[in-house]
């Protein structure tokens, strides 16, 4: 069993992370994938990942990224009339760049990264102006990102949501990986909930889709679908910790821990198990082999 998408500095999952891997590692946990999402979390994650390898023998793999909604979040935290918002992103591109440079022999992966036209529309009053200026900054980050990955041979794991219906953010960065890439890049998009149309074109590029507590949830009858146009060989299981606990901590409120966490894995896979009419140990060891093939370092010889 593996976590490929978990916030370990993030409240409460780094406060109970010894806890917390203990009981993953206990339910054949094996590895886990600590994403990063904007330059407050680069030191906390690193450091958090080192000491954890220290006690659980290298059980952390970690990615350096840029979550695209760092830019809006930068909009509101500051005064939008003198608010730079090309030197703000500016500023996070170039100190990813230091970051992952210095930290290149631990670094995995590249991520959190991609493209997110649904949160910018939630809050903020943006204009359609600012909207359309904050997908452009989005997707010139997210094609620094893609260069620095084709350079350094790293995969990806990429978010990209927009609203229902809208094609257009899983599109755009399709069209940036083929670009950058040059059909190249590795990777994996997490937390897939986009439409079959486009999931076809994601797999045609043989990226992996990362599925997690979603398709637990009893809305989750569209990503139920997604497994089950999925082959097997292109699955990653996520939590997304400390964000969306499985539906059986959601519906027992006896349960004392409430976020997600890497055990909880297993209620994942034996709900793929059933959709896939086949073994949880089957859909456990294909998916731990998709984990070693795309986010394994390369030894270099
Ligand atoms: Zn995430």
């Amino acid at each position: 069993m593996h976590d490929s998408h978990i916030h370990i500095s993030m409240s409460p999952l780094k406060e109970n992370m010894y806890g917390d891997i203990q009981e993953f590692i206990d339910l054949n946990g094996k590895k886990i994938l600590a994403q990063t999402t904007d330059i407050t979390d680069y030191q906390d994650t690193i450091a958090l990942t080192e000491t954890l390898n220290k006690k659980f023998k290298n059980i952390v793999d970690l990615a350096i990224g840029i979550h695209p909604n760092v830019f809006e979040e930068g909009c509101m935290n500051n005064q939008l009339e003198d608010f730079d918002l090309y030197k703000y992103s500016q500023k996070q591109i170039n100190l990813f760049e230091e970051v992952l440079k210095e930290n290149i022999n631990k670094t995995n992966a590249i991520g959190e990264c991609g493209l997110d036209y649904y949160n910018m529309y939630l809050y903020g009053n943006f204009t359609s102006i600012q909207i359309e200026e904050l997908k452009e900054i989005q997707r010139r980050a997210f094609k620094k990102l893609c260069q620095l990955a084709k350079q350094y041979d790293l995969p990806m794991s990429i978010h990209a949501r927009a609203k229902d219906g809208d094609n257009s953010c899983v599109k755009d960065a399709l069209t940036i990986l083929a670009c950058e890439g040059k059909g190249s890049i590795r990777g994996c998009f997490h937390s897939y909930t986009g439409s079959k149309e486009m999931l076809n074109s994601i797999l045609d590029l043989g990226m992996y889709i990362g599925f997690n507590a979603i398709v637990t949830y009893p809305n989750g009858e569209n990503v139920r679908e997604l497994v089950n146009l999925t082959p097997i060989e292109n699955i990653l299981l996520e939590t997304d910790g400390p964000f969306l606990p499985t539906q059986r901590v959601r519906k027992d409120k006896k349960i004392q821990k409430r976020y997600g966490r890497p055990s909880l894995v297993k209620d994942i896979i034996e709900i793929i198990a059933k959709i896939k009419d086949t073994t949880y140990t089957n859909i456990e060891s294909i998916t731990d082999n998709n984990y070693t093939k795309l986010f394994e370092k390369k030894v270099k010889s």
